[in-house]
C-alpha cells in the first residue's frame, strides 16, 4: 500500500553549518497512523517537520504525499496542516473567526464554512464557545483552536510540533486523551514531534528516535523500550534508561572498567556494550551474582524505587519495588535474567541481533 507520507534519503544542510540537521533520512507514514519524531534538542526534528510541510527545502532526497512527489510543491500546495506549540490562534477573534480563517483566505463559500466550522466545533466539543474570544481562553482550549483551525482545512497530514510543551500538566494530559480520540475518530494521519518519551509513547503507534540529524530507530512504542537498536535509543528511551556497559569480551569475561563478569555467550572476542534493563535486574545476595556492589543511593518514585549500586566503579541502576529496597550503604547482588541484557556493537553501537548472552553467573 502506498505510504501516506515517505521521506526518501532526505537531508537538510542550513547555508554555512559544518554539519546537516537532517542526514539521509528515510522514514515511511502509514495512513492513519501517528508517528512521534523523538530526541534531544538541536537532532533535527522541526527541520524534519519543516521540510514535510514545505518551509524548508531538502538540501538531497525527495518527500511524498500519496505516492505524489511534494518536493518541489510550495507550502500552501501540499495539503499539510502545521500545529506549533505557540497556538498561533488570533486572541481578538471569536473562536468561529478563527476557526474559519483557514477557509476564508481560500475564499471558500459561506456555507461550506459555516458547515465545516460546525463540524469541527463539534469534533472538539467547542460549539458552546464559538462566540467566546480566543483570548479569554485557557491554555489547551486554545490549543484546540489551533488544531481545530488546522482541522477545518482538511489536511491529508497533521503535524504537531510540542503542541503541548506550553500546557500544564492538568491540561496537557487532557489534550492527550483528546488527540487520541481525534486519531481514533477520523483517522488523522499524524507526526508529532516532542522531546518527551512520555508523550511519544502514550500518543503514537510508532516512534522515530533522532540523534544528530540521524534516524537511528523506528519501532512500535509498544516494543520500543525493551528492543532498542542502538545504544543511543538505550541511553534516551526509559526511565531511567538503562545502564550501558562499555567494555571488552575475552574468552568468556567482559570487562568494563574495574569490572569483571563472566559471560556465557555466542558472541565473538572484541569490543561490546552491554545494555541492562533496570526493571529486569533482581538483588540477590551479594555471593549470588558476579554483578554486586554497594548500594549508593535508594530513590522513592512512589511505586517503585530506583537503586544505584556501585558495581565496580560502574554506577548500575535498578528498579525494585519500595518494600524490597535495600538500604544505601548495603553489599547487594543483581540477577540478570536473559531478557534484561542486550548486547551492542563496540564499533557500530547497533543491537547485536539474535545473540546469546548470560551475565554475571558466578563461576
Ligand atoms: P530540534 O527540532 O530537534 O530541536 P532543529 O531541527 O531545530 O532540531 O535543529 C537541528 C539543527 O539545525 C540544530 O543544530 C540547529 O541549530 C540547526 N538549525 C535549525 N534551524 C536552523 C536555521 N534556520 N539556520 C541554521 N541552522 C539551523
Amino acid at each position: 500500500m502506498t505510504p501516506k507520507l515517505a521521506l526518501k534519503s532526505v537531508s537538510k544542510r542550513y547555508p554555512g553549518a559544518d554539519v546537516a540537521a537532517v542526514e539521509g533520512l528515510d522514514l515511511e507514514v502509514g495512513a492513519g497512523e501517528t508517528l512521534a519524531l523523538l530526541g534531544p534538542s538541536g537532532c533535527g526534528k522541526s527541520t524534519t517537520l519543516n521540510m514535510i510541510v514545505g518551509l524548508e527545502h531538502p538540501s538531497g532526497g525527495r518527500i511524498e504525499i500519496d505516492g505524489r512527489d511534494v518536493t518541489n510543491i510550495p507550502a500552501g500546495k501540499r495539503n499539510v496542516g502545521l500545529v506549533f506549540q505557540d497556538y498561533a490562534v488570533f486572541t481578538s477573534m471569536t473562536v468561529r473567526q478563527n476557526l474559519a480563517f483557514g477557509l476564508s483566505v481560500r475564499r471558500v463559500a459561506r456555507a461550506e464554512i459555516a458547515r465545516a466550522v460546525g463540524e469541527v466545533a463539534e469534533l472538539l466539543g467547542m460549539s458552546d464557545r464559538l462566540e467566546a474570544r480566543a483570548g479569554d481562553l485557557g491554555g489547551s482550549q486554545m490549543q484546540r483552536v489551533a488544531i481545530g483551525r488546522t482541522l477545518v482545512t482538511r489536511p491529508a497530514i497533521l503535524l504537531l510540533d510540542e503542541p503541548l510543551s506550553n500546557l500544564e500538566s492538568a491540561a496537557r494530559l487532557a489534550m492527550r486523551r483528546e488527540l487520541r480520540r481525534l486519531q481514533k475518530e477520523i483517522g488523522l494521519t499524524i507526526v508529532y514531534v516532542t522531546h518527551d518519551q512520555i508523550e511519544a509513547l502514550s500518543l503514537a503507534d510508532r516512534i522515530a528516535v533522532m540523534q544528530a540529524g540521524r534516524l537511528r530507530q523506528v519501532e512500535a512504542a509498544t516494543r520500543i523500550l525493551s528492543r532498542p537498536a542502538h545504544t543511543f535509543v538505550a541511553s534516551f528511551l526509559g526511565e531511567p534508561p538503562m545502564t550501558l556497559l562499555a567494555g571488552r569480551l575475552s574468552g568468556g569475561v567482559f570487562e568494563t572498567g574495574g569490572l569483571c563478569l563472566p559471560v556465557r555467550s555466542d558472541l565473538p572476542d572484541g569490543r561490546l556494550t552491554l545494555g541492562l534493563r533496570p526493571q529486569g535486574l533482581v538483588p540477590c545476595g551479594a555471593a549470588d551474582s558476579a554483578l554486586a556492589g554497594t548500594v549508593l543511593h535508594v530513590e522513592p518514585r512512589g511505586p517503585e524505587a530506583v537503586l544505584t549500586v556501585n558495581c565496580g566503579g560502574r554506577k548500575v541502576k535498578a528498579v525494585v519495588p519500595p518494600g524490597a529496597a535495600p538500604a544505601p550503604g548495603q553489599v547487594i547482588g543483581l540477577a540478570v535474567p536473559p531478557g534484561a541484557v542486550t548486547a551492542f556493537d563496540g564499533d557500530t553501537n547497533l543491537r547485536l541481533h539474535g545473540s546469546r548472552i548470560t551475565l554475571g553467573v558466578p563461576a
